[in-house]
């Protein structure tokens, strides 16, 4: 690890995670305020990139230019960022700060690193700051009257809104202290090719808050040929929007879209109180005999089972690294309920392709589609992709846009019934959780 000299004892460093932007951030707003010498660092962890499987992984040049403007901006301001590729644990080892600043995260992997820190940092009598900032709601704070966090998604979304006042969506004005920020001359950044990651050229979804598209999310949101949802979800995955400002806007326009905020807020909720995602949230599930048969499982990834909708679907995600979310759950229950594959091979799938993915979320729809998880559909109902395809894409515009050989005999046979997937599926489960 290349360390600048710029660490020095009165500097105060600033650890951007999930959260890369400069406005409105919190913990970034309170060590600005409360200290001088603020220097904001980036750690490009190496026990995450080397999980990585794929060398052009979109979401590690997505990171990079977003880490690229970060630094841009930084730099106008007089100041820098720096960027070290090692561990964490190594790089706060070797340095000795006045303090550290950071924002919470949630994931279990992130808890854990987080306390090896601060037990490091301790040692060297460095403080150890963390704020929330990723959600408006976290850990305890919207709890049952029992003091018991909520399973089921309506009551706690009503106790979430009842809770909000202003204070918790309001603005932090980092600009306002930029000018504690260290001087310095700009600093080297690695290159992707040097943490071992090639450039991915795709566009990414816009960092824009489309105006229209929330007024109108109630009525569009499930029609995956129009542009009718945000698009929004890799920059809260990674934090370069604001969930405050967010709220913000979505309290004036559109309750529905807000209701989707608070889905997210809901899954990060139960993560931190049930963080054990490897097993079914609902025990009985895990009873479940599942077929796992590997080449149907490399149909479905590859968009190559027959059914146009679910077939749309993953070629949008492979090739994006998006999916409509009412696509996301047809493609999701038909591997699980069609193809009788257990929702883990599912999740690992999205996990390595989604540019948002997030474990919280995609943990909980996986689980939602199976069945097997907090609030999910009753086993029983089994998406019928056609009735799916008729009622949300009846056009077919979604389906012509990624499957263009779907009407030629190019196009693969279903590879399965329907009729005869949804007894088989019902039948499986009924042994299962009635056993
Ligand atoms: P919009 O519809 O505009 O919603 C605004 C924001 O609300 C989203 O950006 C997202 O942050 C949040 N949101 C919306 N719906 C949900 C939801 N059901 N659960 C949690 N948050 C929600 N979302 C992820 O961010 N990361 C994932 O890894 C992920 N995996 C999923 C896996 C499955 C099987 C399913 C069914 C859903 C998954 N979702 C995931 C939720 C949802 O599909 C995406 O958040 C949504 O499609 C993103 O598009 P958007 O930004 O246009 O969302």
């Amino acid at each position: 690890m290349n360390l600048p000299k710029t660490v020095t004892s009165d500097v105060t460093l600033f650890w951007l995670r999930r959260d890369l932007r400069l406005t409105d951030n919190a913990g970034l707003y309170h060590a600005l305020k409360e200290r001088g010498n603020v220097l904001c660092v980036f750690i490009f962890d190496s026990h995450i990139l080397d999980k990585l499987e794929d060398e052009d992984d979109r979401r590690v040049t997505f990171i990079y230019q977003s880490l690229t403007l970060l630094k841009n901006d930084l730099e106008r301001h007089g100041s820098s960022l720096l960027v070290i590729h090692s561990t964490p644990e190594q790089f706060f080892t070797s340095v000795s700060p006045k303090a550290v600043y950071t924002n919470h995260d949630y994931e279990p992997y992130a808890r854990k690193r987080d306390e090896l820190v601060a037990g490091i940092l301790a040692k060297k009598q460095v403080e150890f700051k963390s704020f929330k900032d990723q959600v408006i709601f976290e850990k305890g704070e919207v709890l049952k009257d029992d003091g018991s966090p909520y399973t089921v998604f309506t009551p706690y979304s009503k106790k979430w809104k009842a809770a909000l006042k202003p204070f918790y969506y309001k603005t932090y004005p980092t600009e306002k202290y930029f000018v504690n920020l260290i001087k310095t001359d700009p600093l080297a950044m690695p290159s992707l090719d040097e943490i071992g990651f090639k450039k991915v050229t795709d566009s990414f979804p816009e960092r824009v808050i489309k105006s229209e598209v929330i007024k109108q999310y109630h009525k569009q949101r499930d029609y995956p040929g129009i542009e009718g949802t945000s698009k929004l979800s890799v920059h809260l995955r990674f934090g370069t929007v604001s969930i405050r400002q967010l709220v913000t806007i979505a309290l004036k326009k559109n309750e529905v879209w807000l209701n989707e905020l608070i889905w997210r807020e809901f899954y990060h909720m139960i993560l931190w109180h049930f963080p054990k995602v490897e097993q079914a949230f609902k025990p009985a599930y895990d009873l479940i005999e599942w077929r796992n048969d590997k080449d149907e499982f490399e149909a479905w990834c590859k968009g190559e089972t027959g059914y146009p909708i679910v077939d749309a679907g993953m070629r949008e995600l492979n090739q994006t690294g998006f999916m409509h979310n009412r696509v996301r759950m047809i493609v999701a229950s038909f591997l699980t309920k069609h193809l009788l594959i257990d929702w883990r091979w599912g999740e690992a799938y999205f996990a390595r392709k989604l540019l948002d993915f997030d474990l919280a979320a995609n943990n909980g729809g996986w689980q939602w589609a199976a069945g097997s998880g907090c609030d999910a559909a009753p086993y029983f109902r089994v998406f019928n992709p056609y009735l799916q395809t008729e009622k949300f894409d009846p056009e077919r515009t979604y389906i012509k846009r990624w499957v263009p050989e779907v009407d030629t005999p190019d196009y693969p046979k279903p590879i399965v019934d329907h009729a005869f997937a949804r007894e088989r599926v019902l039948s499986v489960y009924k042994v299962a959780l009635e056993s």
